[in-house]
């Protein structure tokens, strides 16, 4: 049965800075010619005629689309999609304040569910970290999981901890992934990944040595986010100025939850350990 399992690439064509060369969405059709379609993309109309003539190709009927998590680059297409295909459901787990931005009725998916998608069980993760409300797909008889936002190969991934990121979240989510022993990653953005092992742990050493950089620089009597940001990313070009205080920001609210650091009281972006 896994061997039939062949999910299908279909790029949202929405290619920029922040999603690289753009979102991949991904087409299962089961044999009796049901089809999930797992994240909605951003409505481009290329996506749309790909994925009308995917389904075509195979005499097959979209069913559902499963998202992954409320950012505009996974969830905006949602709409689109449904005008084309009315008899599709749609479903993410709930985030009311994101959701509320797309007329859409969305149902409730969460941790636990099973979905028949593509002739085989897809199992729900929730996994949040990079969002509160994101999840991943786990096709078990494959051992092939879909990860939404979790991984994107070659690069780090953004935890916005003012828009309901949070690090310690994101790491043990990445903890429940690599203990899975998933043999194929399916991300949203980037190549598919075929050692899944060795990217998982190269990520959470990563976080961890950057942790230990944090730690060091408050340690310097580096207090503010943009002097630590500093100390760590010499030369960063400015643009990149911001994600950085953005990484650095995860990593402090991380500590300050385990409690190893702390704010300066009174003052907004100081911090001590
Ligand atoms: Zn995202």
């Amino acid at each position: 049965m896994s061997s039939a399992f062949n999910p299908l690439l279909l790029s949202a064509h929405n290619p920029s800075p922040m999603t690289g060369a753009g979102n991949n969405t991904y087409l299962l059709v089961a044999e009796d010619g049901s089809a999930v379609l797992i994240d909605a993309g951003v409505g481009d109309a290329r996506h749309l005629a790909d994925l009308a003539s995917a389904l075509e190709t195979r005499h097959a009927r979209l069913e559902s689309v499963l998202v992954t998590h409320g950012h505009r680059d996974h969830a905006s297409g949602a709409p689109a999609i449904a005008r084309a295909h009315p008899a599709a459901t749609f479903a993410k787990r709930p985030w009311p304040q994101e959701d509320a931005q797309y007329a859409m009725e969305w149902r409730a998916l969460d941790e636990g569910a099973t979905l028949d998608a593509g002739g085989g069980p897809l199992v729900v993760l929730h996994t949040p970290g990079h969002s509160p409300d994101h999840l991943a797909f786990w096709h078990q008889a494959s051992r092939t999981m879909f990860t939404g936002d979790l991984v994107v190969y070659g690069s780090s991934v953004m935890i916005h901890t003012s828009a309901g990121g949070d690090l310690v979240q994101y790491m043990a989510s990445l903890e429940r992934l690599l203990a899975l022993e998933p043999r194929v990653l399916l991300p949203a953005h980037g190549p598919r990944i075929d050692h899944p092992a060795r990217v998982l742990s190269g990520y959470l050493e990563h976080r961890r040595a950057r942790e230990r950089q944090v730690i060091d620089a408050l340690r310097a009597g580096h207090t503010s986010v943009q002097a630590i940001a500093e100390s760590i990313y010499h030369g960063l070009a400015p643009a990149l100025m911001a994600a950085a205080r953005e990484n650095v920001r995860a990593h402090l609210e991380k500590l300050k939850a385990e409690g190893l650091a702390t704010r300066v009281t009174g003052e907004a972006d100081r911090w001590r350990l």
